[in-house]
């Protein structure tokens, strides 16, 4: 996960320079650009991750890219505007393992506030026992959560999801609607 900066020199609408205001009637420092007056207001990014399940093992990767590279995580990434987090949480699975999840439960979430990060975690069960390394991954392998929880792994967020489903991995109970319109 890259960590994102949470603010912006140039106007992405004229490109002059930006300055930090608060707006008339707001309570905090905006990035507002000089010349046309436009306000960028910063939000979270959401990432979606997924722990995918194969016969009581969890498939995990081996971080190609910074940050953290050459250490162990499960598979994920920032959602794409037009899909759900459940498309978004197997899309991830797929490109970093070439694995195919099914029956994704939303698991747990994770706000990661110095990041400017939501993670919502699902599970999944694996169809199959194939995969491989996708381009952000040195290598992909299943792992016995015992052997797992022993490891050092890239994000605490992670870790976390990970100790929660070793203790209850059915514990359920969050419920998520798709909502295409108001
Ligand atoms: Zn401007």
């Amino acid at each position: 996960m890259k960590k994102i900066k949470n603010t912006m020199k140039h106007c992405s609408e004229c490109g002059s320079r930006t300055l930090k205001k608060i707006p008339e009637g707001d309570n905090r420092e905006r990035d507002t650009c000089e010349s046309c007056g436009r306000i960028f207001y910063q939000s979270s990014k959401i990432v979606v991750v997924c722990i995918p399940e194969w016969q009581g093992r969890i498939l995990l990767c081996r971080r190609a890219i910074e940050p953290r590279r050459g250490h162990w995580c499960l598979p994920g990434g920032y959602l794409e505007t037009g899909e759900t987090l459940e498309e978004g949480a197997s899309r991830e699975v797929y490109e970093e393992t070439f694995a195919s999840v099914e029956n994704l439960k939303l698991f747990s979430k994770a706000e990661l506030i110095h990041l400017n990060l939501v993670m919502f975690c699902f599970q999944g069960k694996m169809k199959n026992a194939s995969f491989r390394a996708g381009q952000e991954c040195l290598e992909v392998r299943l792992f016995e959560m015992s052997e797992l929880l022993e490891m050092e792994l890239a994000f605490n967020a992670h870790r976390f999801s990970l100790e929660a489903y070793a203790r209850e991995p059915d514990s359920g109970g969050i419920h998520s609607f798709r909502i295409d319109q108001d």
